[in-house]
């Protein structure tokens, strides 16, 4: 249930509140768990044995940096601004997810933890979590919704493969958000041996800010590689934004640079009805859900809304809290793509340049086509691609009749 609760002194800008976002709204058993994780993490963040150890996981095990690749066929067949593709796609796992799955897989280790719990929508949280943890030798469950489990049965088995145990949960909607809830369960029972390694920049402090530090990698090689390749930055950087982070990953560096837009693309799903979509800024509103204070798709009661959008990992009602702030203060752009248009974006990009994206992030790659013809030549768009295509054949052989 969410409920709309302002926090008691909006300005207030302390840890973990974006505005008046963001905060910790959690059963009393798990504040000291999570003040437990914020010292952890604030001792490993200025620790350079730790920011080395990840530095050199990330470059040698999932294979950053990745390239920045002008996409010149999808440009010349639009006409108008300089199109170039971030390739999280090439990395480990496919995915930008390995970035946070490794600093929170090695945050776990060093706080003793020998048990990690996760929770996954359409399984690619899951994978990476398996992946780290068979890497760093934790034990690992993951927890999904029955009807994820079903549509998502190759992730399931690599997974199995991986050495983790996944749990079916079969309550509610029997998807992400119920996964979440089970995980929750899960962490307050065992809290003591057992990390809970939360897979987008959601829920509650600390989680937001960390999950955000370890994506902020994405705009800190970005902002060196265009300015090596373009002399100049971009005009926009677009990104598909689920919970938000591979979106605030690719946005952070820019956020102090006014002339960069940054535009965030949801799902519009097949229509603007509550339910048809996971579009949290045209249908939410303010609420808490999970931990935190964010916009929610809810109805009048301040029940949790249900979604629908072909991507699974942008199906989610709530987003992140530091997109909320970025949204209210007009720093950032939030728009939707339809289910439709995420589509053709996948065709699109397939035929021009060979590269079969997420559908996820097809959203993105879609907003870049919708805006490019219009603008001029000189300019510059840069699309987050936070992932590669394959885990969404199913759905595509589907969907296109291939
Ligand atoms: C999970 C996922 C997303 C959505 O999650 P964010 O936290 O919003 O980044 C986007 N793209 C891909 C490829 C994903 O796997």
């Amino acid at each position: 249930m969410a409920s709309i609760i302002v926090p008691a002194n909006p300005s207030e800008s302390r840890a973990g509140r974006f505005g008046v976002y963001g905060g910790r709204y959690v059963p009393e058993t798990l504040v000291a768990a999570l003040d437990e994780l914020e010292h952890a993490y604030d001792e490993a963040k200025a620790d350079a044995a730790f920011q080395a150890e990840l530095s050199s996981l990330l470059k040698d095990y999932a294979g950053r940096p990745t390239p920045l690749y002008f996409a010149k066929r999808l440009t010349e067949s639009l006409g108008g601004a300089k199109i170039y593709l971030k390739r999280e796609d090439l990395l480990h796992t496919g995915a930008h997810k390995i970035n946070n799955a490794l600093g929170q897989g090695l945050l776990a280790k060093r706080m003793g933890k020998k048990r990690v719990i996760a929770e996954t929508g359409a399984g690619q949280h899951g994978v990476a979590t398996a992946t780290v943890c068979a890497l760093l030798g934790l034990e690992c469950v993951v927890y999904m919704g029955d009807v994820d489990m079903e549509r998502q049965d190759l992730n399931v088995k690599r997974m199995r493969l991986l050495g983790a145990e996944v749990r079916g949960v079969s309550s509610g909607s029997k998807t992400l958000k119920d996964a979440i809830s089970e995980a929750m369960r899960d962490w307050v029972t065992n809290v003591r041996t057992t990390y809970y390694l939360l897979g987008s920049a959601l829920g509650a402090h600390p989680y937001p800010t960390m999950v955000r530090d370890f994506h902020r990698v994405i705009s800190k090689e970005l902002k060196q590689q265009i300015l090596k390749k373009e002399g100049r930055l971009p005009t926009a950087i677009i990104a598909c934004v689920g919970g938000g982070s591979n979106a605030i990953g690719a946005f952070y560096e820019f956020i102090g640079d006014r002339q960069v837009r940054l535009i965030g693309v949801e799902a519009g799903g097949r229509g603007r009805a509550l339910g048809e979509h996971a579009a949290r800024f045209q249908g939410g509103a303010p609420g808490v859900l999970q931990g935190t204070f964010s916009y929610v798709l809810q109805d009048e009661d301040g029940q949790i809304a249900l979604t629908h959008s072909v991507s699974a990992g942008l199906d989610y009602a709530s987003i992140g809290p530091e997109h909320a702030a970025l949204h209210d203060s007009g720093r950032a752009e939030y728009v939707s793509c339809d289910d439709a248009a995420a589509l053709d974006a996948v065709v699109k990009l397939a035929r021009t340049e060979g590269i079969l994206p997420a559908l996820e992030s097809a959203h993105a790659v879609a907003e870049a086509i919708r805006i490019a013809p219009a603008l001029a030549p000189s300019d510059i768009l840069v699309v987050n691609l936070s992932g590669r295509g394959d885990k969404d054949m199913g759905i595509l052989a589907r969907e296109l009749k291939l």
